[in-house]
């Protein structure tokens, strides 16, 4: 792109800018692919939806018990949409803060402890006990805690929900060289190392059946990775296939004397 200072004037001086588009246009193909990929998954609950209406209106009329059966799966469809929309909405308004700085001090271990309760439930259903390893002195990060409940949710929600088989899941807090750091471990079959790479992109699955046995929607290590990056934080996963997975989550040092 180039113009001259002054149009008229032939021995004018000539502004010539260049601009490198590649990230820009790597950034709109990221961006294209992600609406297609949510179109695709909504358009599954959804296509299920339409198909039962038409059954519910022809067919299966005057049978109630189908009826009955229809209008249950109708709502996991309905229910597995909604949860879609709010993950997305999520993602999007974490994207919106992305360069904004979190703004509270945020003492990680009442985040654990928070999540670690709320998750007790659904690790008794599915028979895993939580071990957690919490400092006895404060972990202080500048953080939003709403937002690092929610990276600690998922985290250990997924530790229990894939992490199943292996009966635990282990909490360990630690600070090293003044890095406040929270692993989260399970024992279940891991992941396998190539896998490990791509687990923070949208929608990305190692086992589609097992997330939507579990009512995933693919978009909670997508967020993870969004908000700690507002939070210059780190997040690590190490795997043994076979043994279970650790997913490290490292704090910049700051606060916290040591
Ligand atoms: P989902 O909504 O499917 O749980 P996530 O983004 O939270 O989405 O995780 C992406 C995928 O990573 C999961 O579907 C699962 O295949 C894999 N995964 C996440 N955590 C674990 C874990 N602790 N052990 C094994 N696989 C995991």
């Amino acid at each position: 792109w180039f113009a001259p200072l002054d149009a008229a004037d032939p021995t004018s001086p000539i502004i010539l800018t260049i601009e490198d588009l590649s990230e820009r246009r790597s950034a709109d193909r990221v961006r294209v692919d992600f609406v297609a990929n949510a179109s695709h998954e909504l358009r599954t609950p959804l296509a299920s939806l339409a198909g039962f209406i038409e059954t519910l209106r022809g067919p299966a009329r005057d049978d109630p018990a189908a009826r009955e059966r229809f209008l249950g799966i109708m709502q996991q469809q309905a229910e597995r949409m909604s949860r879609l929309v709010d993950d997305l909405l999520s993602l999007s308004r974490i994207e919106m803060k992305a360069h904004l700085r979190p703004p509270d001090p945020v003492d990680l271990r009442s985040v654990v402890n928070h999540v670690v309760e709320a998750l007790e439930p659904l690790a008794r259903d599915l028979g895993v006990r939580i071990e957690t390893d919490v400092p006895s002195e404060d972990m202080v990060v500048v953080g939003d805690r709403d937002e690092l409940i929610q990276v600690f949710g998922n985290l250990i929600e997924n530790a229990i929900k894939y992490g199943q088989g292996g009966g635990r899941a282990v909490v360990t807090m630690a600070t090293q060289a003044g890095a406040p750091s929270v692993s989260v471990r399970d024992f279940g079959p891991g992941i396998p190392a190539e896998y490990i790479p791509r687990l923070t992109e949208r929608f990305y699955r190692v086992d589609l059946d097992a997330s939507r046995r579990h009512r995933g929607t693919g978009l909670g290590l997508a967020i993870v990775k969004h908000i700690l990056a507002r939070h210059q934080a780190r997040l690590s996963i190490q795997s043994v296939f076979g043994e279970g997975a650790t997913f490290t989550v490292t704090f910049p040092p700051g606060v916290n004397p040591g």
